[in-house]
Formats: C-alpha cells, sequence, structure tokens
C-alpha cells in the first residue's frame, strides 16, 4: 500500500511567536506547491507560535499543517502549565508530538502517560505523532527491536485498531537525535519494519500497511533521501534541520 511521506518538523523550544511568522513564510516560498501532493509537510512549533502559526498558514492557504510538541492527558482543569488537546485542536492543529524522548528523559513519562496521551491526542481529533526509540546502552546490547516494540505496545495499549490507524508512529533511537550521529539506512529499516510487524501481530494487515512510520535522529538534507526510501519509512521527524527554512524545504524535496 502506497502511504504518503510525512516530513514534520520539530522546533522544541526554539523560535519565538514572531520568529515563527518570517520561518513559515520562508518554507512555503523555498517549497514549490508541486510537491505537496507527494509529502505532507507540517511543522511542530512552541505552543507560543501556534497562534502566529495559524494566522501565516490560513492568510495564504499554505498546504504546510502543524502541530504541538506535547500535550495533557487530561481535557481540561486544575493542571498548572499544561495545554490540552482541545486547546491544539481548536488552534486548527492536526498533530501532536507523544513520547519525545526528550520528555521521557528530562520529565521523566513512562509509557502509561505517554499511553494517557495518545488517547488524549485521538479523542481531540489529533494525530499523535508517537516518538519512541532506543538509547545507546540498548543499541549495543542487541535489544533495540524488542525494546522499541514494547514501547510501541505500552503506547498503544487498550486503543481500538480504529484508533491505532490514525496514530503516526516516529522511531527516532536516542544515540541520534541531535548528535549528528544518523542511523543508517538498515537500522532504521530494521526497527521500522518490526514496528510494522508487530502491529501486524496486535491489529491486522490494514492498520498495519497504513500507519506511516518515520525516522528521527539528525535527518538532514543529504540522508533524507536514502532514509525515507527505505520501505517501511514513511518520512522523518526532523529537529534540528528543521530551522532553517530553506534547508528544510530541500530536504521535503528530496523526500
Ligand atoms: C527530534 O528532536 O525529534 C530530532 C530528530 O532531532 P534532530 O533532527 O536534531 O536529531
Amino acid at each position: 500500500m502506497a502511504r504518503k511521506p510525512l516530513i514534520a518538523g520539530n522546533w522544541k523550544m526554539n523560535l519565538n511567536h514572531l520568529e515563527a511568522i518570517g520561518v513559515v513564510q520562508k518554507l512555503y516560498f523555498a517549497l514549490p506547491t508541486k510537491y505537496y501532493d507527494h509529502v505532507d509537510v507540517a511543522v511542530c512549533p512552541p505552543f507560543t507560535d501556534l497562534r502566529s502559526v495559524q494566522t501565516v498558514t490560513d492568510a495564504d492557504s499554505m498546504p504546510i499543517s502543524y502541530g504541538g510538541q506535547d500535550l495533557s492527558p487530561e481535557d481540561s482543569g486544575a493542571f498548572t502549565g499544561d495545554v490540552s488537546g482541545a486547546m491544539l485542536a481548536k488552534l486548527g492543529c492536526t498533530w501532536v508530538v507523544v513520547g519525545h524522548s526528550e520528555r521521557r528523559t528530562i520529565h521523566g513519562e513512562d509509557d502509561a502517560l505517554v499511553n494517557r496521551k495518545v488517547g488524549a491526542a485521538l479523542r481531540n481529533r489529533l494525530t499523535p505523532i508517537l516518538c519512541l526509540g532506543e538509547g545507546e546502552d540498548v543499541r549495543e546490547s542487541g535489544g533495540h527491536v524488542g525494546h522499541c516494540t514494547g514501547q510501541l505496545d505500552g503506547a498503544l495499549a487498550g486503543l481500538s485498531s480504529e484508533d491505532v490507524a490514525r496514530v503516526v508512529v516516529a522511531y527516532e533511537p536516542i544515540w541520534a537525535i541531535g548528535t549528528g550521529k544518523t542511523a543508517t539506512t538498515e537500522d532504521a529499516q530494521e526497527v521500522c519494519h518490526a514496528l510494522r510487524e508487530r502491529l501486524r501481530e496486535t491489529h491486522g494487515d490494514a492498520v498495519a500497511d497504513a500507519v506511516r512510520i518515520l525516522y528521527g535522529g539528525s535527518v538532514k538534507s543529504n540522508n533524507a533521501k536514502d532514509l525515507v526510501g527505505q520501505p517501511d519509512v514513511d518520512g522523518a521527524l526532523v529537529g534540528g534541520a528543521s530551522l532553517d527554512p530553506e534547508g528544510f524545504a530541500e530536504l521535503c524535496a528530496l523526500a
């Protein structure tokens, strides 16, 4: 089954709401519209930029979608500092990153919380970009495939197959994030394939063949084409390289 590639930029905690406008406009002008038939292009800015990104993309009817980098597992209430899926949906978000390794490591998020956040995204009609991946120690011990399929099971526990079909999975080996050390195409394909086969076992062929599985970790314009060319790699989650709009546009065109 043909899956349309998705290239999503994770800006992390970079760019204020004014800078965001310039970056999105430059990205739009740098990527000719014909490419959007072949690739979905998204940006995930900080929460404080979302209203600006909404305004600029709406004003020019840009085919660039956007989303948050996290959400609360709750829909509203006394959760100081949190942002709900309903709030993101109201701002026109399509996506929300869930379970990024920086949140798992710095904020102690475990699979159970990631599972609740995936549920919160889905019930608010957002597409979760579910991040998972092994650290260097797990990779060196050879346990990376089991580690990643375990994280997948944990994050999707209790969801219907219909809901699982709406999730995007991003395989992001922690040792490759922000390090300049990219996984080889074989490494990326091995884990993305194993994740798809796990979905096949748990939710059947239709779900396994529909779910987009991205690779993330030091993706740049010089390696995007080979990585996204792998049979089970349906796009990329791009951190640092998404902050440069011209470079990111080139990467999207190559993918
Ligand atoms: C990320 O933050 O999801 C990421 C993949 O970062 P980078 O591309 O900078 O490695």
